[in-house]
């Protein structure tokens, strides 16, 4: 049996070096670098198999997608973005090679949890992480599970904490608290009449959402997915239910798709209260949502979930390698990940903070202000990657106060 798993009586079978708690992007990508950096793993996922609800719209970008070898079949490519007010509209598209990308989020995830069980971790799923244990010093020392109807305890020396919005063990432990601001969506998966399978739209304004955006993005042949995102506690509206009435209605651009046959609805929240938590404590790492590792501006978080898993997952196997597992130890993962983002994320706060407080009217503005962008630099803007001269170079282009406002909160991270 292997290390750390329990026998039929529901005891404990010795220990692991690290066990990583949740079956999504970051831990999956974390148990992979664990184990690939020589640790003995175990992932616990409580659903019956990875993936089997779908949380997310799964957008990300090509760059990344490439970067960490997600094979082609698992992501339809997107070279158009188009963005719809209540008065206006904006589509950019050029010549070039596509910049986005939707994942076929099943197959994806799927995927990255094989490359774990290739590399050695072992994933248990159907098993449900419901506490911690602490050692005589108070240090976290293993998890609970709940399996097949049995509670049984693991330990490791390296937890992750990769359980995304519920931050099972941080919060079992006393360590993290509920989410103050978070973002919640309903979505439908559907098969449309007609679909541009290369571009996807962002509506925005009150009647597509009181606060956040809805969505139309071509997963691959005729199916889409059609969302609502409101922010949390900005507005008490219900997604589900806007989500309906836009469909119903056929709002907007939702109008264009023709007939629409629902095949799967997806619901999810995802933290939106920036980067405050701390992440590495003795034993214990948080990644992903859990981190609150989120881009606040289009509230997107799967790349960073899969680099800052991997990241979390090398730094643990490395502590684990040298026998110290300290915070000490575990931390050049936080400053990792926050040298890679903090301050872009702060910025894209800043932007998320002007478009959650945008009437119609100046939305309908703010649209003029998109327009013009090239691909290249809508991408770079959505994804939060603000060059400081890019956006200087934006602002010049564009007459008016907006504007200036706008890129000034992009472009002055650095200071
Ligand atoms: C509606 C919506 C749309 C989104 N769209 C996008 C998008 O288009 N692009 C993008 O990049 N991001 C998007 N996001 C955000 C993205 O989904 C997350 O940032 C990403 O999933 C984080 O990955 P994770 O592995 O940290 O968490 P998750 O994907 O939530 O995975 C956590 C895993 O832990 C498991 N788990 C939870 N509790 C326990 C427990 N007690 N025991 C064992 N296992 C447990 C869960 O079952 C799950 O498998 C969206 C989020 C929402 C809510």
């Amino acid at each position: 049996m292997p290390a750390g798993t329990a026998d039929d009586s529901g005891r404990n079978q010795g220990r692991t070096d690290v066990i990583v708690v949740g079956g999504g992007p970051a831990g999956a990508s974390a148990a992979y670098a664990a184990a690939s950096g020589g640790a003995s793993v175990v992932l616990f996922e409580k659903e019956d198999s990875i993936a089997q609800t779908v949380r997310t719209s799964g957008v990300t970008w090509i760059d990344e997608v490439r970067e960490f070898g997600i094979p082609r079949e698992c992501y339809n490519p997107i070279s158009g973005f188009s963005f719809c007010s209540p008065n206006n509209t904006v589509s950019i598209r050029g010549g070039g090679e596509p910049t986005a990308a939707v994942l076929d989020v099943r197959a994806t995830y799927r995927w990255l949890a094989s490359q774990a069980d290739r590399a050695g971790a072992r994933i248990v799923t159907g098993a449900a992480v419901t506490g911690v244990t602490r050692g005589s010093d108070g240090r976290i020392i293993g998890v609970t599970v709940a399996r097949d109807g049995q509670n049984t305890t693991h330990k490791a020396d390296v937890i992750i904490d990769a359980s995304g919005f519920p931050s099972i063990v941080s919060k079992s432990a006393g360590m993290q608290w509920q989410w103050d601001r978070f973002g919640a969506g309903a979505e439908y998966e559907a098969e449309a009449e007609n679909v541009d399978p290369d571009t996807w739209w962002l509506m925005v304004g009150q009647k597509y959402s009181p606060a956040g955006y809805a969505w139309i993005f071509p997963v691959g042949g005729k199916t889409v997915r059609i969302g609502v995102g409101v922010g949390k506690p900005e507005s008490g509206a219900d997604p589900t239910h806007i989500l309906k009435r836009l469909v119903a209605d056929r709002e907007g651009p939702i109008a264009d798709l023709g007939d629409i046959k629902v095949t799967e609805f997806h619901y999810g929240l995802i933290p939106n209260d920036g980067l405050a938590r701390k992440t590495v404590y003795d034993g214990l790492m948080l990644v992903g949502d859990s981190a609150g590792q989120a881009n606040p501006l289009v509230l997107e978080g799967i790349r960073y979930a899969i680099r800052f898993g991997r990241l979390a997952g090398s730094t643990a196997a490395s502590a684990v390698l040298a026998g110290n597992t300290s915070a000490d130890m575990l931390l050049p993962y936080e400053k990792g990940w926050r040298d890679a983002i903090e301050s872009r994320v702060r910025s894209a706060g800043r932007i998320q903070d002007r478009w959650l407080g945008l009437s119609d009217e100046q939305w309908d503005r703010e649209l003029d202000i998109i327009r013009g962008m090239t691909p290249d630099e809508f991408v770079s803007f959505v994804k939060a990657e603000f060059g400081v001269l890019d956006m200087a170079r934006m602002a010049a282009r564009r007459p008016g106060a907006a504007a200036r406002h706008l890129f000034r909160l992009a472009g002055d991270r650095l200071r």
